[in-house]
Protein backbone atom coordinates (compact mmCIF):
# COMPACT_ATOMS: atom_id res chain seq x y z
CA UNK A 1 0.00 0.00 0.00
CA UNK A 2 1.45 2.96 -1.06
CA UNK A 3 -0.23 5.58 1.27
CA UNK A 4 1.35 3.75 4.23
CA UNK A 5 3.96 5.83 5.75
CA UNK A 6 7.24 3.76 6.77
CA UNK A 7 8.67 3.74 9.91
CA UNK A 8 12.14 2.54 10.89
CA UNK A 9 12.93 0.99 15.01
CA UNK A 10 16.68 0.63 15.25
CA UNK A 11 17.40 -1.52 17.98
CA UNK A 12 21.18 -1.70 19.81
CA UNK A 13 21.91 -4.96 21.92
CA UNK A 14 25.20 -5.84 23.19
CA UNK A 15 26.65 -8.74 22.18
CA UNK A 16 25.88 -11.14 25.40
CA UNK A 17 22.93 -14.04 24.97
CA UNK A 18 20.82 -13.04 27.96
CA UNK A 19 20.90 -9.49 26.61
CA UNK A 20 20.53 -9.17 22.73
CA UNK A 21 18.20 -12.47 22.72
CA UNK A 22 15.32 -11.13 24.39
CA UNK A 23 15.58 -8.09 23.21
CA UNK A 24 15.52 -9.00 19.56
CA UNK A 25 12.66 -11.21 20.47
CA UNK A 26 10.74 -8.27 21.86
CA UNK A 27 11.75 -6.69 17.74
CA UNK A 28 10.05 -9.95 16.52
CA UNK A 29 6.64 -9.12 18.38
CA UNK A 30 6.63 -5.91 17.60
CA UNK A 31 6.56 -6.80 14.44
CA UNK A 32 3.79 -8.74 14.40
CA UNK A 33 1.30 -6.43 16.32
CA UNK A 34 2.04 -4.02 13.46
CA UNK A 35 1.21 -6.52 10.59
CA UNK A 36 -2.62 -4.51 9.99
CA UNK A 37 -1.81 -0.69 11.23
CA UNK A 38 -1.73 2.26 8.82
CA UNK A 39 1.97 2.29 8.59
CA UNK A 40 4.72 0.17 8.25
CA UNK A 41 7.55 -0.92 11.13
CA UNK A 42 11.34 -2.23 9.37
CA UNK A 43 13.78 -3.20 12.28
CA UNK A 44 17.39 -2.39 12.25
CA UNK A 45 19.95 -3.95 14.27
CA UNK A 46 22.93 -2.28 15.23
CA UNK A 47 25.14 -4.82 15.98
CA UNK A 48 28.46 -4.10 18.39
CA UNK A 49 30.29 -7.59 17.07
CA UNK A 50 33.32 -8.73 18.39
CA UNK A 51 36.57 -9.08 16.13
CA UNK A 52 36.54 -12.58 15.95
CA UNK A 53 32.88 -13.65 16.91
CA UNK A 54 32.66 -17.41 17.15
CA UNK A 55 30.10 -18.83 14.46
CA UNK A 56 28.86 -21.31 16.81
CA UNK A 57 28.16 -18.92 20.00
CA UNK A 58 24.66 -18.70 20.88
CA UNK A 59 24.46 -15.28 19.63
CA UNK A 60 25.86 -15.70 16.12
CA UNK A 61 23.78 -18.64 15.43
CA UNK A 62 20.40 -16.64 16.82
CA UNK A 63 21.47 -13.59 14.42
CA UNK A 64 22.12 -16.55 11.32
CA UNK A 65 18.16 -18.31 12.23
CA UNK A 66 16.88 -14.49 12.58
CA UNK A 67 17.88 -13.83 8.74
CA UNK A 68 16.62 -16.83 7.65
CA UNK A 69 13.02 -15.61 8.83
CA UNK A 70 11.62 -13.27 5.91
CA UNK A 71 10.94 -10.60 8.48
CA UNK A 72 11.51 -7.13 7.58
CA UNK A 73 14.34 -7.72 10.04
CA UNK A 74 18.03 -5.50 8.78
CA UNK A 75 21.26 -6.30 10.44
CA UNK A 76 23.65 -3.24 10.46
CA UNK A 77 27.70 -4.28 11.32
CA UNK A 78 29.19 -1.32 12.92
CA UNK A 79 32.48 -0.95 12.42
CA UNK A 80 35.12 -2.47 14.67
CA UNK A 81 36.04 -0.56 17.75
CA UNK A 82 38.55 -2.45 19.82
CA UNK A 83 37.40 -2.83 22.90
CA UNK A 84 38.65 -0.64 26.23
CA UNK A 85 41.91 -1.53 27.99
CA UNK A 86 41.20 0.34 31.07
CA UNK A 87 38.21 -0.58 32.99
CA UNK A 88 37.09 -1.08 36.74
CA UNK A 89 34.24 -3.88 36.10
CA UNK A 90 32.77 -5.41 33.61
CA UNK A 91 29.76 -3.04 33.59
CA UNK A 92 32.30 -0.51 33.22
CA UNK A 93 33.92 -2.30 30.46
CA UNK A 94 30.71 -2.75 28.77
CA UNK A 95 29.30 0.66 29.31
CA UNK A 96 32.56 2.72 28.01
CA UNK A 97 32.98 -0.02 25.15
CA UNK A 98 29.26 1.07 23.56
CA UNK A 99 30.70 4.94 24.54
CA UNK A 100 33.67 4.15 21.95
CA UNK A 101 30.92 3.20 19.44
CA UNK A 102 29.31 7.24 19.41
CA UNK A 103 30.43 8.22 16.33
CA UNK A 104 29.22 5.02 14.36
CA UNK A 105 26.19 4.85 15.78
CA UNK A 106 24.79 8.51 14.74
CA UNK A 107 26.45 8.11 11.67
CA UNK A 108 24.41 4.82 11.31
CA UNK A 109 20.72 6.54 12.75
CA UNK A 110 21.74 9.27 10.34
CA UNK A 111 22.29 7.11 7.36
CA UNK A 112 18.87 5.47 7.78
CA UNK A 113 16.58 5.41 4.29
CA UNK A 114 13.11 6.44 6.73
CA UNK A 115 12.70 8.53 9.82
CA UNK A 116 13.63 6.92 12.67
CA UNK A 117 10.99 6.28 14.90
CA UNK A 118 12.46 5.19 17.87
CA UNK A 119 15.85 3.52 19.34
CA UNK A 120 16.07 0.53 21.65
CA UNK A 121 19.03 0.24 23.38
CA UNK A 122 20.15 -2.42 25.87
CA UNK A 123 20.49 -1.14 29.43
CA UNK A 124 24.07 -0.65 29.98
CA UNK A 125 23.61 1.53 26.42
CA UNK A 126 21.75 4.26 28.07
CA UNK A 127 24.79 6.89 27.22
CA UNK A 128 23.36 6.60 23.53
CA UNK A 129 20.33 8.90 24.26
CA UNK A 130 22.89 11.74 23.99
CA UNK A 131 22.83 10.86 20.35
CA UNK A 132 19.42 10.21 20.03
CA UNK A 133 18.32 13.65 21.59
CA UNK A 134 20.42 15.51 18.93
CA UNK A 135 19.14 13.51 16.33
CA UNK A 136 15.68 13.57 18.02
CA UNK A 137 14.99 10.17 18.31
CA UNK A 138 12.94 8.88 21.59
CA UNK A 139 14.86 6.20 23.07
CA UNK A 140 13.79 3.15 24.78
CA UNK A 141 15.74 1.42 27.73
CA UNK A 142 15.14 -2.54 27.43
CA UNK A 143 15.81 -4.28 30.86
CA UNK A 144 16.31 -7.61 30.14
CA UNK A 145 16.26 -8.35 34.54
CA UNK A 146 13.43 -7.52 36.55
CA UNK A 147 11.03 -4.26 37.27
CA UNK A 148 12.76 -4.93 40.72
CA UNK A 149 16.32 -4.46 39.99
CA UNK A 150 15.53 -1.61 37.57
CA UNK A 151 13.17 0.24 40.95
CA UNK A 152 16.31 -0.41 43.23
CA UNK A 153 18.48 1.36 40.27
CA UNK A 154 16.18 4.21 39.79
CA UNK A 155 16.94 5.21 43.45
CA UNK A 156 20.53 4.45 44.33
CA UNK A 157 21.40 7.92 44.40
CA UNK A 158 18.97 8.75 47.34
CA UNK A 159 20.33 5.10 49.21
CA UNK A 160 23.87 6.75 49.05
CA UNK A 161 22.50 10.16 49.72
CA UNK A 162 21.61 9.07 53.33
CA UNK A 163 24.57 8.43 55.01
CA UNK A 164 28.05 7.63 54.66
CA UNK A 165 28.66 4.71 51.95
CA UNK A 166 27.70 1.28 53.02
CA UNK A 167 29.36 -2.05 52.11
CA UNK A 168 25.88 -4.23 52.33
CA UNK A 169 28.20 -7.47 52.70
CA UNK A 170 29.51 -6.17 55.74
CA UNK A 171 26.04 -4.79 57.62
CA UNK A 172 22.78 -6.59 58.37
CA UNK A 173 19.94 -4.63 57.47
CA UNK A 174 17.07 -3.93 55.11
CA UNK A 175 17.14 -1.93 52.16
CA UNK A 176 13.54 0.46 51.79
CA UNK A 177 13.11 1.23 47.98
CA UNK A 178 9.01 2.64 48.10
CA UNK A 179 6.73 0.24 46.43
CA UNK A 180 9.58 -2.62 46.72
CA UNK A 181 9.54 -5.57 49.71
CA UNK A 182 12.43 -4.80 52.12
CA UNK A 183 15.82 -6.56 51.04
CA UNK A 184 18.28 -8.28 53.12
CA UNK A 185 21.79 -6.59 52.47
CA UNK A 186 22.77 -9.98 52.06
CA UNK A 187 20.34 -10.22 49.21
CA UNK A 188 21.63 -7.17 47.17
CA UNK A 189 22.98 -7.26 43.61
CA UNK A 190 26.51 -8.09 43.56
CA UNK A 191 27.40 -4.52 41.30
CA UNK A 192 25.51 -3.20 44.03
CA UNK A 193 26.62 -4.10 47.09
CA UNK A 194 29.28 -1.77 48.03
CA UNK A 195 28.36 2.06 47.35
CA UNK A 196 31.99 2.89 46.83
CA UNK A 197 32.53 0.50 43.93
CA UNK A 198 32.89 1.26 40.45
CA UNK A 199 29.64 -1.07 39.65
CA UNK A 200 27.90 0.50 41.99
CA UNK A 201 28.67 3.92 40.47
CA UNK A 202 28.34 2.33 36.84
CA UNK A 203 24.64 1.92 37.79
CA UNK A 204 24.31 5.68 39.45
CA UNK A 205 25.41 6.78 36.15
CA UNK A 206 22.83 4.63 34.06
CA UNK A 207 20.00 5.18 36.36
CA UNK A 208 20.74 8.88 35.76
CA UNK A 209 20.39 8.87 32.30
CA UNK A 210 17.64 6.34 32.15
CA UNK A 211 15.26 9.25 33.04
CA UNK A 212 15.74 10.85 29.97
CA UNK A 213 14.09 7.80 27.73
CA UNK A 214 10.90 7.66 26.37
CA UNK A 215 9.95 4.23 27.91
CA UNK A 216 11.40 1.04 29.70
CA UNK A 217 10.71 -1.97 28.19
CA UNK A 218 11.28 -4.04 30.74
CA UNK A 219 10.44 -8.29 30.73
CA UNK A 220 8.33 -9.30 33.31
CA UNK A 221 5.10 -8.40 34.15
CA UNK A 222 2.76 -7.79 36.86
CA UNK A 223 1.82 -11.14 37.76
CA UNK A 224 5.38 -11.83 38.34
CA UNK A 225 6.48 -8.57 39.91
CA UNK A 226 3.24 -7.15 41.35
CA UNK A 227 4.57 -4.70 43.89
CA UNK A 228 7.85 -3.66 41.78
CA UNK A 229 5.94 -3.16 38.52
CA UNK A 230 3.20 -1.18 39.95
CA UNK A 231 5.70 1.32 41.87
CA UNK A 232 7.02 1.93 38.19
CA UNK A 233 3.77 2.43 37.30
CA UNK A 234 3.16 4.95 39.00
CA UNK A 235 6.65 6.59 38.72
CA UNK A 236 8.28 5.87 41.84
CA UNK A 237 12.01 7.38 42.31
CA UNK A 238 14.43 9.25 43.16
CA UNK A 239 16.23 10.90 39.67
CA UNK A 240 12.87 13.01 38.25
CA UNK A 241 14.47 16.23 37.80
CA UNK A 242 12.61 19.41 37.10
CA UNK A 243 11.74 19.18 33.39
CA UNK A 244 11.77 15.59 33.12
CA UNK A 245 8.69 13.16 33.04
CA UNK A 246 9.17 9.59 34.23
CA UNK A 247 9.46 7.29 31.35
CA UNK A 248 6.17 5.06 30.09
CA UNK A 249 6.61 1.37 31.08
CA UNK A 250 5.91 -1.48 29.31
CA UNK A 251 6.20 -4.75 31.11
CA UNK A 252 6.08 -6.69 28.00
CA UNK A 253 6.97 -10.72 29.43
CA UNK A 254 7.76 -12.81 29.79
CA UNK A 255 9.36 -12.57 26.50
CA UNK A 256 11.02 -15.92 25.89
CA UNK A 257 12.81 -17.19 22.90
CA UNK A 258 11.62 -20.65 21.97
CA UNK A 259 13.88 -21.28 19.17
CA UNK A 260 13.27 -24.14 16.51
CA UNK A 261 14.08 -26.85 17.84
CA UNK A 262 16.08 -29.50 16.32
CA UNK A 263 17.41 -30.68 18.88
CA UNK A 264 14.95 -33.56 19.39
CA UNK A 265 17.89 -35.91 18.66
CA UNK A 266 19.98 -34.19 21.31
CA UNK A 267 21.16 -37.15 24.00
CA UNK A 268 19.66 -34.92 26.59
CA UNK A 269 16.33 -35.16 25.49
CA UNK A 270 16.93 -39.06 24.53
CA UNK A 271 18.20 -39.59 28.11
CA UNK A 272 14.70 -37.81 29.68
CA UNK A 273 12.77 -39.65 27.52
CA UNK A 274 13.19 -42.54 29.60
CA UNK A 275 13.13 -41.19 33.02
CA UNK A 276 9.76 -40.80 34.55
CA UNK A 277 7.61 -37.55 34.40
CA UNK A 278 8.56 -34.96 37.06
CA UNK A 279 11.62 -37.02 38.95
CA UNK A 280 14.73 -35.46 37.42
CA UNK A 281 16.44 -32.53 38.36
CA UNK A 282 18.15 -30.45 36.15
CA UNK A 283 21.04 -28.42 37.01
CA UNK A 284 22.25 -25.45 34.83
CA UNK A 285 24.26 -22.06 35.75
CA UNK A 286 24.16 -19.74 32.25
CA UNK A 287 26.20 -18.90 29.84
CA UNK A 288 28.97 -18.15 32.77
CA UNK A 289 28.71 -20.37 35.44
CA UNK A 290 31.25 -22.47 36.48
CA UNK A 291 33.04 -24.07 40.03
CA UNK A 292 35.92 -25.15 40.88
CA UNK A 293 37.59 -28.50 41.55
CA UNK A 294 36.42 -28.43 45.33
CA UNK A 295 32.33 -27.06 44.79
CA UNK A 296 32.13 -29.28 42.14
CA UNK A 297 32.57 -32.57 44.36
CA UNK A 298 30.35 -30.90 47.38
CA UNK A 299 27.64 -30.75 44.13
CA UNK A 300 28.06 -34.21 43.45
CA UNK A 301 28.29 -35.85 46.96
CA UNK A 302 24.96 -33.76 47.42
CA UNK A 303 23.27 -35.28 44.20
CA UNK A 304 24.33 -38.84 45.24
CA UNK A 305 23.13 -38.82 48.66
CA UNK A 306 19.95 -37.07 47.56
CA UNK A 307 18.41 -40.06 45.65
CA UNK A 308 16.60 -38.26 42.62
CA UNK A 309 17.55 -38.41 39.31
CA UNK A 310 19.55 -35.29 37.73
CA UNK A 311 20.65 -34.21 34.50
CA UNK A 312 23.98 -31.95 35.41
CA UNK A 313 25.12 -29.05 33.42
CA UNK A 314 28.72 -28.78 34.27
CA UNK A 315 31.17 -26.45 32.77
CA UNK A 316 34.25 -25.03 33.97
CA UNK A 317 35.60 -21.55 34.42
CA UNK A 318 37.09 -19.91 31.74
CA UNK A 319 40.92 -18.20 33.04
CA UNK A 320 39.78 -15.58 29.93
CA UNK A 321 38.58 -12.64 31.74
CA UNK A 322 34.70 -12.43 30.22
CA UNK A 323 34.52 -15.21 28.45
CA UNK A 324 32.90 -17.69 30.30
CA UNK A 325 32.32 -20.99 30.75
CA UNK A 326 34.55 -23.40 29.08
CA UNK A 327 33.45 -27.26 28.32
CA UNK A 328 34.11 -29.63 31.29
CA UNK A 329 36.36 -32.27 31.97
CA UNK A 330 34.61 -35.27 33.37
CA UNK A 331 37.69 -36.99 35.08
CA UNK A 332 36.78 -33.69 37.53
CA UNK A 333 34.23 -35.64 39.20
CA UNK A 334 34.83 -37.81 42.25
CA UNK A 335 36.05 -41.26 41.48
CA UNK A 336 33.51 -43.90 40.94
CA UNK A 337 30.50 -41.37 40.27
CA UNK A 338 29.28 -41.84 36.46
CA UNK A 339 28.89 -45.71 37.63
CA UNK A 340 27.43 -45.36 40.78
CA UNK A 341 24.49 -42.91 39.57
CA UNK A 342 24.49 -44.45 36.38
CA UNK A 343 20.91 -45.14 34.90
CA UNK A 344 19.69 -42.30 37.41
CA UNK A 345 21.90 -38.84 36.17
CA UNK A 346 23.47 -37.32 33.63
CA UNK A 347 26.13 -34.58 33.32
CA UNK A 348 26.51 -33.11 30.39
CA UNK A 349 29.91 -30.98 30.22
CA UNK A 350 28.77 -28.65 27.54
CA UNK A 351 25.96 -26.19 26.26
CA UNK A 352 22.57 -27.79 26.65
CA UNK A 353 19.36 -26.73 24.70
CA UNK A 354 17.83 -25.30 28.20
CA UNK A 355 14.61 -24.91 26.54
CA UNK A 356 13.55 -27.86 25.52
CA UNK A 357 15.24 -29.43 28.89
CA UNK A 358 12.56 -27.67 30.74
CA UNK A 359 9.88 -28.24 28.66
CA UNK A 360 10.71 -31.96 29.14
CA UNK A 361 7.76 -33.69 30.92
CA UNK A 362 10.93 -35.82 33.27
CA UNK A 363 11.29 -32.41 34.39
CA UNK A 364 10.82 -31.83 38.14
CA UNK A 365 13.01 -29.37 39.40
CA UNK A 366 15.97 -26.60 38.69
CA UNK A 367 18.85 -26.03 40.22
CA UNK A 368 19.51 -22.70 38.52
CA UNK A 369 22.14 -19.71 38.94
CA UNK A 370 19.39 -17.71 38.87
CA UNK A 371 19.91 -15.48 35.65
CA UNK A 372 16.29 -13.50 34.51
CA UNK A 373 16.11 -15.91 31.13
CA UNK A 374 16.34 -19.33 33.10
CA UNK A 375 13.91 -17.80 35.71
CA UNK A 376 11.05 -16.73 32.68
CA UNK A 377 11.81 -19.79 31.02
CA UNK A 378 11.29 -21.78 34.19
CA UNK A 379 7.98 -20.07 35.35
CA UNK A 380 7.03 -20.65 31.47
CA UNK A 381 7.26 -24.52 32.23
CA UNK A 382 5.82 -24.69 35.34
CA UNK A 383 9.40 -26.03 36.89
CA UNK A 384 9.95 -25.22 40.43
CA UNK A 385 13.61 -24.12 41.16
CA UNK A 386 16.63 -24.01 43.94
CA UNK A 387 18.03 -20.68 43.59
CA UNK A 388 21.75 -20.87 43.38
CA UNK A 389 23.06 -17.43 42.55
CA UNK A 390 26.31 -16.71 40.79
CA UNK A 391 27.12 -12.76 39.72
CA UNK A 392 25.11 -9.46 38.59
CA UNK A 393 21.96 -9.01 40.26
CA UNK A 394 21.35 -13.03 41.01
CA UNK A 395 21.36 -12.88 44.73
CA UNK A 396 17.96 -10.51 44.40
CA UNK A 397 16.40 -13.04 41.76
CA UNK A 398 16.95 -15.89 44.53
CA UNK A 399 15.73 -13.65 47.46
CA UNK A 400 12.85 -12.70 44.94
CA UNK A 401 12.02 -16.20 43.72
CA UNK A 402 12.13 -17.93 47.57
CA UNK A 403 10.20 -15.00 49.15
CA UNK A 404 8.39 -13.21 46.94
CA UNK A 405 7.08 -15.31 44.21
CA UNK A 406 6.96 -18.20 46.45
CA UNK A 407 8.07 -20.65 43.46
CA UNK A 408 11.56 -22.16 44.86
CA UNK A 409 12.94 -23.47 47.78
CA UNK A 410 15.58 -21.85 49.53
CA UNK A 411 19.09 -23.28 49.41
CA UNK A 412 22.05 -22.01 51.66
CA UNK A 413 24.56 -20.10 49.79
CA UNK A 414 27.54 -18.65 51.50
CA UNK A 415 28.25 -15.09 50.03
CA UNK A 416 31.40 -15.02 52.25
CA UNK A 417 32.92 -17.86 51.08
CA UNK A 418 32.94 -17.12 47.37
CA UNK A 419 29.22 -18.63 47.52
CA UNK A 420 29.84 -21.68 48.67
CA UNK A 421 27.25 -24.40 49.12
CA UNK A 422 27.97 -27.87 50.82
CA UNK A 423 26.62 -30.84 49.69
CA UNK A 424 24.46 -31.09 53.07
CA UNK A 425 22.70 -28.76 52.38
CA UNK A 426 22.10 -29.24 48.37
CA UNK A 427 20.85 -32.59 49.64
CA UNK A 428 18.51 -30.70 51.96
CA UNK A 429 17.64 -28.45 49.07
CA UNK A 430 16.69 -31.56 46.71
CA UNK A 431 15.17 -33.24 49.32
CA UNK A 432 12.75 -30.59 50.42
CA UNK A 433 11.97 -30.01 46.73
CA UNK A 434 12.16 -33.39 44.95
CA UNK A 435 10.44 -35.95 48.21
CA UNK A 436 7.31 -37.12 46.91
CA UNK A 437 5.99 -36.34 50.59
CA UNK A 438 7.39 -33.01 50.88
CA UNK A 439 4.82 -30.48 51.94
CA UNK A 440 6.98 -27.56 51.17
CA UNK A 441 7.80 -29.21 47.60
CA UNK A 442 4.15 -29.60 46.96
CA UNK A 443 3.31 -26.04 47.93
CA UNK A 444 6.19 -25.00 45.32
CA UNK A 445 4.93 -26.54 42.58
CA UNK A 446 1.74 -25.72 42.71
CA UNK A 447 2.61 -22.04 42.89
CA UNK A 448 4.67 -22.24 40.04
CA UNK A 449 1.84 -23.96 37.76
CA UNK A 450 -0.08 -20.65 38.75
CA UNK A 451 2.57 -18.58 37.63
CA UNK A 452 2.85 -20.81 34.39
CA UNK A 453 -0.90 -20.23 33.41
CA UNK A 454 -0.47 -16.46 34.84
CA UNK A 455 2.42 -15.95 32.58
CA UNK A 456 0.94 -17.71 29.57
CA UNK A 457 -2.18 -15.71 29.83
CA UNK A 458 -0.12 -12.56 29.66
CA UNK A 459 1.39 -12.83 26.42
CA UNK A 460 -1.71 -14.34 24.44
CA UNK A 461 -4.16 -11.64 22.34
CA UNK A 462 -5.51 -9.50 25.01
CA UNK A 463 -3.33 -10.35 28.30
CA UNK A 464 -1.63 -8.15 30.24
CA UNK A 465 1.98 -8.11 28.41
CA UNK A 466 0.35 -8.34 25.10
CA UNK A 467 -1.72 -4.87 25.50
CA UNK A 468 1.61 -3.56 26.04
CA UNK A 469 3.91 -4.96 23.60
CA UNK A 470 0.30 -3.89 21.28
CA UNK A 471 1.02 -0.02 23.06
CA UNK A 472 4.11 0.01 22.16
CA UNK A 473 3.89 -0.81 18.46
CA UNK A 474 1.34 1.62 18.28
CA UNK A 475 3.92 4.33 19.65
CA UNK A 476 6.89 3.26 17.51
CA UNK A 477 4.88 2.96 13.94
CA UNK A 478 4.08 6.40 14.35
CA UNK A 479 6.53 8.41 11.97
N1 LIG B 1 21.33 -21.60 28.08
C1 LIG B 1 21.21 -22.76 27.34
N2 LIG B 1 22.08 -23.78 27.59
C2 LIG B 1 23.05 -23.72 28.53
C3 LIG B 1 23.14 -22.54 29.31
C4 LIG B 1 22.27 -21.51 29.06
O1 LIG B 1 20.36 -22.87 26.45
O2 LIG B 1 23.78 -24.69 28.70
C5 LIG B 1 20.41 -20.47 27.78
C6 LIG B 1 19.25 -20.37 28.75
O3 LIG B 1 18.16 -21.14 28.27
C7 LIG B 1 18.96 -18.87 28.78
C8 LIG B 1 20.32 -18.25 28.49
O4 LIG B 1 21.12 -19.26 27.92
O5 LIG B 1 18.08 -18.52 27.76
C9 LIG B 1 21.00 -17.73 29.74
O6 LIG B 1 20.42 -16.53 30.13
P1 LIG B 1 20.27 -16.14 31.64
O7 LIG B 1 19.69 -14.76 31.70
O8 LIG B 1 19.54 -17.19 32.38
O9 LIG B 1 21.75 -16.15 32.22
P2 LIG B 1 23.13 -15.46 31.77
O10 LIG B 1 23.80 -16.43 30.88
O11 LIG B 1 22.78 -14.17 31.08
O12 LIG B 1 23.81 -15.29 33.06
Amino acid sequence: DNNKEHACVYFLPIYAPGHLISMLEVAKGILQCNSTPSNTISIHILLTQPENSDKASPVSSYLQSLQTENLPIHLHPLPFVEPPHQFHCIEDFVTSHIRLYLPHIKAALSASPSPVSGLVVDMFASNVISVANELNIPTYIYFSSTATFLSLTLHLSSLQGKKDPINFSEVEEEICIPGLMPIPSKSMPDPLLDMKSASYKCFMYHAHRYIEAKGFIINSNIHIETKAVEALTQGVTDQLRPGTKFPEIYPVGPVISFGKSNVQEHECLQWLDRQPAKSVLFLCFGSMGAFDMSQVRQIAIGLEQSGHRFLWVLRMPNTEFLRGSIDANLEILPEGFVERTKGRGLVWPSWAPQIDILSHQAIGGFVTHCGWNSILESLWFGVPMIPWPLYAEQHLNAFMLVNEIHVAVKLEVDRKNKGFVSAMDLKQAIKQLMDPGSEEGIRTRVRVEEMMSACRKAVQRGGVSSVYLQKLAAELGKV
